[in-house]
């Protein structure tokens, strides 16, 4: 209580955006295009983690929950050396857990992050992508509230792992194209369900050149269409 540590990306204006770092005991989805730096954020906050607190981690483990085979080692080796840390180690402290299926990652939550979290301090839950998976497996309108229901079952697993162990959790989210009148807006997927059940939803899109833009969509906290300018560089994300 008073005493809430925030887990940094160590990029100042997202940092700042996000009012000082990420909260643990909550879920934070960044959702956007290909290309727009999920994934690379996600590196980036699995190295930041293992950080000391002064230096804006918690000392901490990460568990990356890969779906779509998006981990990279060697981008993990570049970010640690741009924070001093031993490249080895960084990737040691890293539990990549590839998963197949929606009965996978379930399997994968309940049991092997939960032993992760209590055995090995893993404070931060990477979920890369959450949708992709669903998408694939429930085809179709006839399957839409199976699809739902299980996507409902496995961020209540998520959410209370945040708040009993005091971990940081992270999605990343692709974007659909929804009418809007006589336009298309670009929405996170994931219907009801996924808004719901995420604390803070974050939109990423491309900008001019190689700057790309986070944005708050939806927040109890953070004010919306606030944003942050960040790049994509060799070193990870940037100012
Ligand atoms: P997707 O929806 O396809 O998963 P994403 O939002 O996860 O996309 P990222 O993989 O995070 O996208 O970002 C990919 C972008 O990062 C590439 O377009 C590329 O411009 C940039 N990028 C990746 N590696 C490097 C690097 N070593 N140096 C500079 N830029 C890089
Ligand atoms: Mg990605």
């Amino acid at each position: 209580f008073g005493n809430i540590i925030r887990l940094r990306t160590n990029v100042r204006a997202i940092d700042e955006l996000l009012q000082s770092g990420l909260e643990p005991k909550a879920i934070y989805e960044f959702a956007g295009e290909f290309g727009t730096g999920k994934t690379q954020l996600c590196h980036q906050l699995s190295v930041t983690v293992q950080l000391s607190q002064d230096k804006g981690g918690v000392g901490g483990a990460a568990v990356y929950l890969d779906t779509e085979e998006a981990f990279s080692p060697s981008r993990i080796v570049n970010i640690a050396q741009r924070f001093d840390l031993d490249p080895n180690e960084a990737l040691d402290n890293i539990y990549v857990v590839k998963v197949i299926n929606a009965a996978d990652l379930e399997d994968r939550i309940k049991f092997d992050v939960v032993k992760l979290v209590e055995q090995a301090n893993a404070k931060l839950i990477v979920v890369d992508s959450i949708i992709a998976l669903y998408r694939a497996e429930f085809k179709g309108r006839e399957r839409l509230a199976e699809r739902q229901q299980r996507l409902n079952y496995i961020l209540d697993w998520l959410m209370r792992i945040a708040k009993v162990y005091n971990v940081y959790v992270v999605l990343t989210n692709q974007v659909l194209d929804v009418p809007m009148g006589y336009i298309e807006v670009k929405r996170p997927a994931g219907g009801n369900v996924l808004a719901h059940a995420v604390t803070h939803r974050l939109f990423l899109r491309k900008s001019k050149e190689d700057v790309k833009v986070m944005e708050v969509l939806d927040s109890p906290r953070l004010p919306f269409k606030a944003s942050a300018m960040f790049r994509i560089t060799d070193k990870g994300i940037e100012d």
